[in-house]
């Protein structure tokens, strides 16, 4: 039997994870939902946002939906999301930008890089290490080349070699690899990259680039959509997956019914693609295309339609078809 774990997370994740977990049922009643409590509300009530044994879990899944997680700005506390990327060794995080005219895939290193949680406050310093190893790049390099094969075919690798020596280290070895793969390549400084993805979005296919820059480009390039609330996102290892919006779990707007659902959707169509049911990632994204056409949309996109109204028409629409 398939399992998902299901981990609802913080704020609107309460929301449009259930839209989700929804339609996903609908199409797959005979897949085993099970529910994981990791998170800040979590810690609220007991101290520990995620211990060893939801990690346990969620390795016994054989895919994760995962809403979003609130990670408080506090010295002692350790954010759940990056644990559950390492434990899982979620190395390749994937972002798909699509509108009209471009069609872009991020591929964000996952484990490595600025988010190495290798850090220390000290009286007067503050140290962050950023580590790109030779192992972490080839994979990532690699899993982008492999998603260039089945795409456009083109990578441009974003980096900051200008002045990181690790960004040196890292645009090499992509380099390497797309020689080796004979893909055709190009790279960019990652400051005039954020720029021109937005003036020049169709010139783009797959993207690789280290794990902060992959996040801050993946939010800036969701302008080009209409905003977080329609963007997904795949973190894949060679043994576990978890599918999540690439947006969070928005303290500001949270248990109003506002969230636009659209973006875990479309994790949850990640998901059924990545475990080989691309029929039913195909309805997901067509009843989304059909309720938006029908002018159904939630406030951050200019409509007035709430959280469960949106779900309501998407599960509609796939009640429907046959
Ligand atoms: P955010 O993505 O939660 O929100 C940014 C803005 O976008 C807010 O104005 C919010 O209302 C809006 N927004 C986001 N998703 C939306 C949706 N589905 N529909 C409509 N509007 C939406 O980012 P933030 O405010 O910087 O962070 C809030 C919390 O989320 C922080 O604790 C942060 O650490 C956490 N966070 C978690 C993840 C994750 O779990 N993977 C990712 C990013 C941020």
């Amino acid at each position: 039997m398939t399992r998902i774990a299901i981990v609802e997370g913080d704020g609107i994740g309460h929301e449009v994870i259930p839209v989700a977990q929804k339609v996903l049922t609908l199409l797959h009643p005979e897949y085993d939902f099970f529910p994981v409590e990791v998170g800040y509300g979590r810690w609220e009530h007991t101290g520990c946002p995620c211990a060893d044994n939801d990690i346990a879990a969620l390795k016994n899944a054989d895919a994760v939906l995962f809403g979003a997680v609130t990670t408080p700005p506090m010295k002692d506390y350790q954010s759940v999301v990056l644990r559950i990327r390492k434990a899982l060794d979620l190395f390749a995080n994937l972002r798909p930008v699509r509108g009209d005219g471009f069609d872009i895939m991020i591929v964000r290193e996952n484990t490595e890089g600025l988010y190495s949680g290798i850090e220390e406050i000290e009286q007067d310093r503050a140290t962050t290490l950023r580590v790109v190893t030779r192992a972490g790049t080839e994979r990532i390099a690699r899993a982008a080349l492999r998603c260039a094969h089945r795409r456009k075919g083109k990578l441009t690798i974003g980096h900051k070699a200008n002045v990181l020596k690790s960004d040196v280290f890292f645009r090499d070895i992509c380099e390497a690899e797309a020689n080796k793969a004979g893909v055709v390549y190009n790279d960019k400084f990652i400051d005039a990259l954020s720029l021109d993805i937005l003036q020049h979005p169709e010139a783009y296919d797959v993207i690789v680039t280290t794990n902060i820059f992959g996040d801050i480009l993946s939010d800036v390039s969701s302008y080009l959509v209409g905003g977080l609330g329609l963007v997904p996102s795949a973190n894949i290892g060679d043994r576990h997956a978890l599918f999540e919006p690439v947006h969070g779990s928005a303290p500001d707007i949270a248990g109003k019914n506002l969230a636009n659902p659209v973006a875990a959707l479309r994790s949850a169509a990640m998901l059924l693609d990545y475990l080989g049911d691309k029929e039913g990632a195909g309805q997901i994204e067509f009843a989304i295309g059909k309720v938006l056409a029908s002018g159904i949309k939630t406030r951050d996109i200019g409509g007035s339609a709430g959280t469960l109204e949106f779900g309501n028409a998407v599960a509609g629409v796939l009640g429907k078809q046959d």
